[in-house]
């Protein structure tokens, strides 16, 4: 047990030899891992991680070893079987292995399927679920996912399929139609056949539009447009992965609520970003 980060009392989890913990780290500033993530992190004897956890994550167990085991931008992924019996193997041989998945494991993050090789293999798992990026990325980048004024349901998409091809299966237009707004995952590199789907389903091509990339890290950007402009205005600004983009006038909450900016000294750009000519909590 690594005892240097000070932390809560109470009758936390003990991490088993031979058990799988699957643990969410958040979208990337750390402070966003959840108390159990951090209690894994202090007794894990190895951590098997991905391309977006963050390396302070890792110095906070610096009693494990660190085995890095990312993939990027939604490339078909041969390795995948590899890295779940990789953990079947570290499991089996007694460890106690923390496996470190950007984000929340379950979400577009094929935490399933890894835990699913695992319970095939007899191999006992915990799941410790994390901040997603769609939501509190987004969180960063002061846009609500979800807002009374704005939308009753939000839509979790992932721009890629298995293949990494925009998944041909996905009804971009009955998405635009079903959900105000829309919140896209590794959707960058095919966000031109994306946002032309979506307006072609109906949808005003004036709509705003965020790109948030490297969300919630030092690095974090974010792109301010509109659905038709999407496409060019992200190519214009060299913006790739990892970025979400979110669709819908949850967006120009943005207008209101750019924290990060207004701690930098910045005054908002509007108190009423959406022209409800009226107090934001008066119905
Ligand atoms: N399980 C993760 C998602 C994994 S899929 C989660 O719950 O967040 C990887 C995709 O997630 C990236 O291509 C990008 O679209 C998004 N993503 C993850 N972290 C991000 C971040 N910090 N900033 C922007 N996008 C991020």
């Amino acid at each position: 047990m690594n005892d240097s980060v000070s932390f809560p009392g109470g009758n936390w989890p003990e991490m088993r030899t031979g058990w799988v913990w699957l643990c969410g780290a958040g979208p990337g500033d750390p402070g966003l891992m959840t108390l159990h993530g951090l209690n894994a992190l202090r007794q894990a004897d190895v951590i098997v991680y991905d391309a977006l956890v963050g390396d302070r994550l890792l110095e906070w167990a610096p009693q494990a070893e660190h085995i890095y085991a990312g993939k990027r931008g939604g490339k078909p992924s041969s390795k995948q079987r590899d890295i779940s019996l990789r953990l079947v193997e570290l499991a089996r041989a007694g460890k106690r292995v923390l496996r470190l998945k950007g984000g929340d494991p379950f979400v577009f993050g094929r935490g399933g399927e890894e835990a699913q090789t695992l319970v095939q293999h007899g191999i006992p798992i915990r799941i410790i679920p994390g901040i997603t990026a769609g939501v509190g990325g987004l969180a960063y980048a002061g846009i609500p996912v979800t807002h009374r004024d704005v939308n009753q349901s939000v839509t979790f998409v992932t721009g890629h399929d298995a293949s990494g091809n925009t998944p041909c299966g996905l009804d971009w237009a009955a998405i635009g139609r079903g959900s105000e707004v829309i919140v896209i995952y590794m959707g960058i590199k095919h966000i031109a056949q994306i946002t032309e789907a979506i307006i072609a389903g109906g949808r005003h091509p004036d709509e705003p539009v965020a790109v948030v990339r490297y969300a919630t890290h030092e690095t974090q950007e974010v792109l301010e447009t509109t659905l038709s402009r999407a496409a060019a205005d992200v190519e214009a600004s060299g913006m790739g992965a990892p970025a979400i983009i979110c669709v819908g006038r949850a967006v120009s909450l943005r207008q209101a609520l750019d924290w990060q900016a207004m701690a930098a000294g910045e005054a908002p750009r509007s108190l009423d970003p959406l022209d409800r000519g009226r107090p934001a909590e008066v119905s």
